[in-house]
This record gives C-alpha cells, sequence and structure tokens, in this order.
C-alpha cells in the first residue's frame, strides 16, 4: 500500500487466514512458554517474542507499526500519555549531565517536564525561540548537546517550526532532531520527509480524535548514524550489562533507539499504554485521514469569520494569509494545518468569559483537538493563578480564547460563534 489514507486503514496488521479481521485485544499481562530456555532466550534479547506487557504487547505493537508507516519510520513504540512520549524521546539519549536545545515554543506540559522536572535530574535545558537568528540557534549548541526539539505547530502558540531549517542546526551540531507532530498529525506534515530523526505524538489528540484515550508515541526514522557519534551515545553505542553486553546501534540498526527506548525505559518507568486504549487508538487512526481535512476545513472558516468580526482584535490560525506563518504551513503543509484557532476579544478577560458562557455547541473544556468543538479559556483555567502582565509573558493574554475546531457541520459551528458574539 502506498497511498497515507490506506495506510490509516489498513497499516501495521495483516492477519493470515482463519484469525481476526479486527487488531484483537491481546488483554493477558504474560505469555506462555514451552520451555524456561525459550523464555530465557527473550530475556537475553536472543529472540523475539512477548512474556511481560510491561514491556512489548501485541496490540499496541500493532498500532505502533501503524502510526510508524504513517510517519514513516523504521520502528515506533506506544506510551501511556503523550507526556510520557516526549519524556522516553529526551531521556533514551541523555542523562545526568547532559544538555538538549528546545525551542521555547513548545506544550506547557512539556516545558514543565523539561524546564523543572528533568532539570531535577541534571540535565539542562536551553530554550530557543523559534524564529530566533542562525546564530542565536547555533550559540545555543554545547558539547554535551544531545538533542534539539520542537513542535510542528506549537500547542497553544500555534507558531509553525521550519523543520529543514532546526533539522539543518541539529545535524551541522552532530544531534538528531526531535519533532513532536501531535498538532499537524502525518496526514498534514511528516516531519521525517524534512530532515528530523524522531517524531513524538500525544495520541489522546488527534489520532485518538474523539477524546476517548491518552496516549503517545514515539517513532524513529531509524536514520540517524549513532555510530558516526559513538562517544556521544554511549546508551546505544556501548554495550548495555543491564542485557548481558548487547550494543544496540550493533545488534538492532535502524531498531536501537526504540528497542532501547523499550527494553530499558519501558522496563524501568512502565509507562505503557494499556492494550484496550491501544485498541481505541486504533479506531480513532482508521479515520483519521477522513477526519483532518473536514477539521481544517471548519478551521478555516471560523478563523476567516472571526478575521471579520469586529468584536475581534486579533486571530492566530497558519491558514490564514495574515499570519506570520502562512508561508512555512503552505510549504511543510500544503493540505492543511489542523483545527485549533486562537484569538483575541476586543473586550479581554470580561469579554472572552462571557463568550464562552454564550456558546452553546462548543463545549468548554482543557482539551483540544476531538471530533466535538471545544473552547478554553486560559486566563480564566489552565493559567488563572497568573497575574494579566504574567499572562502577556507567557504568551496566553488575558483576552485569549483558544476554539478547537470540530468535525460537526461548520454552518452550526458558525452559527454558535454568530450568536455567542452577538448576546455580547
Ligand atoms: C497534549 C500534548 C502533549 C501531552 O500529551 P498527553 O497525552 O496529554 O500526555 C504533548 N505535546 C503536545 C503538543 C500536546 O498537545
Amino acid at each position: 500500500m502506498s497511498e497515507i489514507s490506506t495506510k490509516c486503514v489498513q497499516a501495521g496488521y495483516s492477519p493470515k487466514t482463519g484469525e481476526p479481521r479486527v487488531i484483537p485485544i491481546i488483554q493477558s499481562t504474560t505469555f506462555k512458554y514451552d520451555t524456561g530456555e525459550d523464555m530465557g532466550k527473550l530475556f537475553d534479547l536472543e529472540a523475539e517474542g512477548y512474556f511481560y506487557s510491561r514491556l512489548q504487547n501485541p496490540t499496541n505493537d500493532y498500532v505502533a507499526a501503524k502510526i510508524a508507516a504513517l510517519e514513516g519510520g523504521a520502528a515506533a513504540m506506544l506510551t501511556g500519555s503523550g507526556q510520557a512520549a516526549n519524556f522516553y524521546a529526551v531521556f533514551n539519549l541523555c542523562s545526568c549531565g547532559d544538555h538538549v536545545v528546545s525551542s521555547a515554543a513548545i506544550y506547557g506540559g512539556t516545558y514543565n517536564l523539561f524546564a523543572v522536572t528533568m532539570k531535577r535530574m541534571g540535565i539542562d535545558f536551553t530554550f530557543v525561540d523559534p524564529d530566533c537568528p542562525e546564530e542565536e540557534l547555533c550559540a545555543a549548541f554545547r558539547p554535551n548537546t544531545k538533542l534539539l526539539f520542537g513542535e510542528t505547530i506549537a500547542n497553544p502558540s500555534l507558531k509553525v517550526l521550519d523543520i529543514e531549517r532546526f533539522a539543518k542546526a541539529a545535524h551541522d551540531h552532530g544531534v538528531p532532531l526531535v519533532v513532536d507532530n501531535t498538532f499537524a498529525t502525518p496526514i498534514n506534515c511528516r516531519p521525517f520527509e524534512w530532515g528530523a530523526d524522531i517524531v513524538t505524538h500525544s495520541t489522546t489528540k488527534y489520532m485518538d480524535g474523539h477524546a476517548a484515550t491518552l496516549g503517545g508515541a514515539i517513532v524513529d526514522s531509524g536514520n540517524f548514524d549513532w555510530m558516526k557519534y559513538a562517544d556521544k551515545y554511549p546508551g546505544l553505542t556501548k554495550p548495555d550489562e543491564s542485557y548481558h553486553g548487547v550494543t544496540y546501534a550493533e545488534r538492532f540498526g535502524k531498531g536501537a533507539y526504540i528497542t532501547k527506548a523499550t527494553v530499558q525505559l519501558m522496563r524501568d518507568l512502565g509507562s505503557v499504554q494499556a492494550p484496550h486504549n491501544a485498541y481505541l487508538l486504533n479506531m480513532g487512526l482508521e479515520s483519521l485521514h477522513v477526519r483532518m481535512p473536514r477539521h481544517c476545513e471548519n478551521a478555516q472558516a471560523v478563523a476567516e469569520y472571526l478575521e471579520r468580526s469586529d468584536k475581534i482584535s486579533w486571530v492566530n490560525y497558519c491558514g490564514l494569509k495574515s499570519n506570520k506563518y502562512y508561508e512555512l504551513a503552505k510549504k511543510y503543509m500544503p493540505n492543511g494545518s489542523c483545527g485549533v484557532v486562537s484569538f483575541g476579544m476586543k473586550g479581554g478577560r470580561e469579554a472572552a468569559e462571557k463568550f464562552m458562557r454564550n456558546l452553546k455547541l462548543a463545549a468548554i473544556v482543557t482539551h483540544v483537538a476531538d471530533a466535538r468543538t471545544c473552547v478554553l479559556h486560559p486566563a480564566s483555567t489552565t493559567h488563572r493563578q497568573m497575574s494579566d502582565a504574567e499572562l502577556i509573558a507567557a504568551g496566553v493574554p488575558a483576552d485569549l480564547v483558544r476554539f478547537s475546531v470540530g468535525i460537526e457541520d461548520k454552518k452550526d459551528i458558525l452559527a454558535d460563534i454568530e450568536q455567542a458574539l452577538a448576546a455580547l
């Protein structure tokens, strides 16, 4: 199968004759073997197979294989959440004393993971404005830098990453580029085609698409040459004594990075996705290629409508010609970006709160990026502990409303916005 739409529906699982047509939920923590020796080979990584679902489970592996196919990667794994995916993706390459360069335009949870929790583990982060001049980006790298990190479309700032520029900067400094591709999804952007080495996802968003289940994924392109920088990545290029001296980059080739993350990080930290959740995620993936164009079409209509309204002071959506990222978005996401639009109310915080109360179809939830249109006012919810000045510094001014446009009929979505604005 060559087309991404077909891969959404069918990749990752091909049953043999008489087997279930739909990916089965293998709801078993453990797997049976005829002899202890058979099982011992699995523990030594000498044979492939399942023994305990904290490390690997067939349902999860079918779904991970589908996501790898969608991104055009060599190997993938599922995690229990997007947070776990980003943590594992970075921690698989870093130890205490190492350094990471990251775009400052990233999801708040990821920022906190990096700047607070991973910092406590002795890993240092330098955050750069993704639009900063070349010299500033290059100056952020240090001899102990292990990777560069960014988001295709940043949540919630909606900045678009210049993936080629970031990939070049990473490779010039001998490190991989890791891209969180949650908002674009592989339907709209495949970062590997632009030089990224590793992709992460919060599958909780569009991939599941129904706000039904938390999950994450990590995909490796298999393109980064760890052996070329053997001293920098000893975890991949030197023997692992916890697995009888296996050297991942030698033994597993393009699967080295994901194998290491599975057998070390999943083994020791255990943020595994439940097989039942992976089954639900796959249900979402089967319609991802049908849903994403609809999200984008509806969001474009909402953004254009809001831009014309005299009650709105600004609209941020990279599908608008007026947007700073319009050209970049056209280059990396020619078929559309995502369904999330943010905008500012002329009446500030008070008008934003009132507007949201007036909405009938769009529901107030903290979630984004699912089938149902939803809305959030960060200043009175997720960021309510901040002063107005702090909100501006964080890029979420008090007038900002984040609107996640669903796949309902756009006539109804626009009518809801119209009546909510009219009642102000
Ligand atoms: C939501 C989100 C995450 C975190 O994912 P969870 O599944 O909520 O843990 C990471 N990155 C981005 C871009 C997100 O939107």
